[in-house]
């Protein structure tokens, strides 16, 4: 049995699905600070509550029979880590310190854990590789290295086992349309310019155009939730299997810059979206794509929904219908 923390918020959501529907029983812990009741696959079990409270956690490892933990639960806003990194270290280590001593103290032994490209800060080279430097430029990306340190050392001691998922760009919705992004505030690219073909913004910015690339703009790698979920699976599969605890990008390889996206979603959704010059978004750089053949070659994972064009008809299957999200 899988205890998917966080599996009410976008990735966790999307993995639960693909985790219930492929006959695994699921449990799910949640906040709902961040995430919706509503995402959470009908199979799963729900019990609502936060990482930081210890009882909470320990009782679900008395009631239920779990071999492996998926661990999303956590604050991603790096603006907003930026103006409150307290809230970061709040809730993303001292919940994942709970957390491991919750697993530790009911004999868990291996996690999945959602990390981010953000933990590189920026890059020394592209394609970045998983031994690159990491040098977090905000809170956010720190407090998830600093997580990762924690499965690390925690291992060392207690004989846990972690793989850490570096995604890059997540984006695009399940095939149903059914769930799907949504967060309040909104601030990523795609969901953004598809408010604008919504009518919810009139419309989209673009964050610098003097950036060292073919068009001015940044250039990010886009990978599918539905990609990443098949990842985690595959990784706890990797840990149960014997595997080593180990760290790998997840991403297509291939690099859009923020103009092609926004041209692409105009071809999509039939809409002109009207995109307007801004300054720089502070701490962006320029270029981030993945190398990811580390998880090809030991995790077995292929990304196959990596054409921009499905993954922004995916998303936008999802926000057509759902202008509110999930109100
Ligand atoms: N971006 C933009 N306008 C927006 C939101 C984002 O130009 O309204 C740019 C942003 O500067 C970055 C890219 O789109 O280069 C992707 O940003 P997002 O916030 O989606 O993801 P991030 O790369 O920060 O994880």
């Amino acid at each position: 049995m899988i205890l998917v923390l966080g599996g009410a918020g976008y990735i966790g959501s999307h993995t639960v699905k693909m985790l219930c529907e492929s006959g695994e029983e699921v449990v799910v812990a949640d906040s709902l600070a961040t995430g919706f009741k509503q995402a959470v696959h009908p199979k799963a079990k729900f019990y609502k509550g936060d990482l930081r409270d210890r009882e909470f956690l320990d009782n679900i490892f008395k009631n239920e029979k779990i071999d492996a933990v998926i661990h999303f639960a956590a604050y991603s806003l790096v603006g907003e880590s930026v103006t409150n990194p307290l809230k970061y270290y709040n809730n993303n280590l001292c919940g994942t310190e709970i957390l491991l001593e919750s697993m530790v103290n009911a004999g868990v032994k291996n996690i999945v854990f959602s990390s981010t490209a953000a933990t590189y800060g920026e890059p020394e080279r592209i394609p970045i590789m998983e031994t690159d430097k990491t040098e977090p430029t905000n809170p956010y990306g720190e407090t998830k290295l600093s997580m990762e340190k924690m499965f690390k050392w925690t291992g060392n001691a207690n004989g846990l086992k972690f793989v850490s998922l570096r995604y890059f760009n997540a984006c695009g919705a399940d095939e149903s349309g059914k769930i799907g992004e949504a967060h309040n505030p909104e601030t990523h690219l795609i969901p953004l310019i598809l408010q604008v073909a919504n009518g919810k913004r009139d419309h989209i910015s673009i964050f610098g155009t003097d950036y060292p690339t073919k068009d001015g703009t940044c250039i990010r790698d886009y990978i599918h939730v539905t990609d990443l979920s098949k990842a985690h699976i595959l990784a706890v599969k990797y840990l149960k299997d014997g595997g080593k605890s180990d760290i790998f990008n997840l991403g297509n390889g291939i690099g859009f810059s923020v103009r092609e996206v926004i041209e692409m979603a105009r071809k999509v959704t039939g809409h002109t979206i009207p995109a307007v010059e801004a300054p720089r978004r502070a701490g962006d750089p320029a270029q981030l794509i993945a190398s990811s053949e580390k998880a090809k070659k030991i995790l077995g994972w292929k990304p196959e929904h990596d054409s921009l064009e499905e993954i922004i008809a995916s998303a936008w299957k999802w926000h057509k219908n759902h202008p509110d999200g999930y109100k």
